[in-house]
Protein backbone atom coordinates (compact mmCIF):
# COMPACT_ATOMS: atom_id res chain seq x y z
CA UNK A 1 0.00 0.00 0.00
CA UNK A 2 1.36 3.34 -1.14
CA UNK A 3 1.72 6.00 1.67
CA UNK A 4 0.59 9.73 1.45
CA UNK A 5 3.31 11.93 2.04
CA UNK A 6 2.36 15.99 2.38
CA UNK A 7 4.54 18.16 0.50
CA UNK A 8 5.84 19.69 3.70
CA UNK A 9 7.83 16.08 4.36
CA UNK A 10 9.45 16.48 1.40
CA UNK A 11 9.82 19.57 0.52
CA UNK A 12 13.56 19.73 -1.45
CA UNK A 13 13.68 15.83 -1.77
CA UNK A 14 15.63 14.50 -4.77
CA UNK A 15 13.04 12.48 -6.53
CA UNK A 16 14.55 9.43 -8.69
CA UNK A 17 11.83 8.05 -10.62
CA UNK A 18 7.81 9.08 -10.95
CA UNK A 19 4.77 8.28 -12.46
CA UNK A 20 1.23 9.38 -12.29
CA UNK A 21 -1.34 6.82 -11.81
CA UNK A 22 -5.39 6.97 -12.68
CA UNK A 23 -4.32 10.28 -14.79
CA UNK A 24 -3.66 12.87 -11.67
CA UNK A 25 -2.07 11.26 -8.70
CA UNK A 26 1.54 11.50 -8.29
CA UNK A 27 4.09 8.68 -7.02
CA UNK A 28 7.66 9.50 -6.00
CA UNK A 29 10.59 7.39 -5.62
CA UNK A 30 12.48 9.69 -3.54
CA UNK A 31 16.25 9.18 -2.93
CA UNK A 32 16.82 7.74 0.46
CA UNK A 33 13.30 6.25 0.96
CA UNK A 34 13.02 2.83 0.18
CA UNK A 35 9.04 2.74 -1.21
CA UNK A 36 7.07 4.64 -3.48
CA UNK A 37 4.88 7.46 -2.07
CA UNK A 38 1.98 9.35 -3.17
CA UNK A 39 2.09 12.96 -3.00
CA UNK A 40 -0.07 15.08 -0.97
CA UNK A 41 -1.38 18.40 -0.98
CA UNK A 42 -1.57 20.47 1.46
CA UNK A 43 -5.63 21.49 0.73
CA UNK A 44 -5.53 17.08 1.48
CA UNK A 45 -5.99 16.48 -2.51
CA UNK A 46 -3.69 14.17 -4.54
CA UNK A 47 -4.65 15.65 -7.86
CA UNK A 48 -1.60 16.89 -9.47
CA UNK A 49 -1.15 18.70 -13.02
CA UNK A 50 2.82 17.21 -13.71
CA UNK A 51 5.39 18.30 -16.15
CA UNK A 52 9.43 17.85 -16.52
CA UNK A 53 11.14 20.97 -17.18
CA UNK A 54 14.86 20.72 -18.81
CA UNK A 55 16.58 23.43 -19.09
CA UNK A 56 19.97 24.86 -17.86
CA UNK A 57 21.10 23.12 -14.67
CA UNK A 58 19.29 19.82 -13.20
CA UNK A 59 16.01 18.27 -14.64
CA UNK A 60 13.01 19.37 -12.11
CA UNK A 61 9.95 18.02 -11.63
CA UNK A 62 6.86 20.64 -11.82
CA UNK A 63 3.29 19.54 -10.04
CA UNK A 64 0.64 22.29 -9.70
CA UNK A 65 -2.36 20.94 -7.41
CA UNK A 66 -5.17 20.99 -9.30
CA UNK A 67 -7.44 22.16 -6.55
CA UNK A 68 -5.66 25.22 -4.65
CA UNK A 69 -2.88 25.95 -7.38
CA UNK A 70 -0.08 25.12 -4.61
CA UNK A 71 3.29 24.11 -6.73
CA UNK A 72 5.91 21.94 -5.69
CA UNK A 73 9.49 20.89 -7.77
CA UNK A 74 11.64 18.51 -7.38
CA UNK A 75 14.92 17.97 -8.57
CA UNK A 76 14.64 14.74 -10.55
CA UNK A 77 18.18 12.68 -10.66
CA UNK A 78 18.28 10.18 -13.08
CA UNK A 79 15.76 11.09 -15.18
CA UNK A 80 16.47 10.78 -18.99
CA UNK A 81 17.89 13.73 -20.49
CA UNK A 82 16.12 14.92 -23.78
CA UNK A 83 18.41 14.13 -26.79
CA UNK A 84 20.45 17.32 -28.20
ZN1 LIG B 1 -4.04 21.59 -3.12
Amino acid sequence: MVRDVPISKVTGAVVTAWRVVDHVQLLLSIRGQPEEVRLQCKCGRCHWIVREHHGDGAPRLLATCHSCGTRVDFVLEGAPLPKA
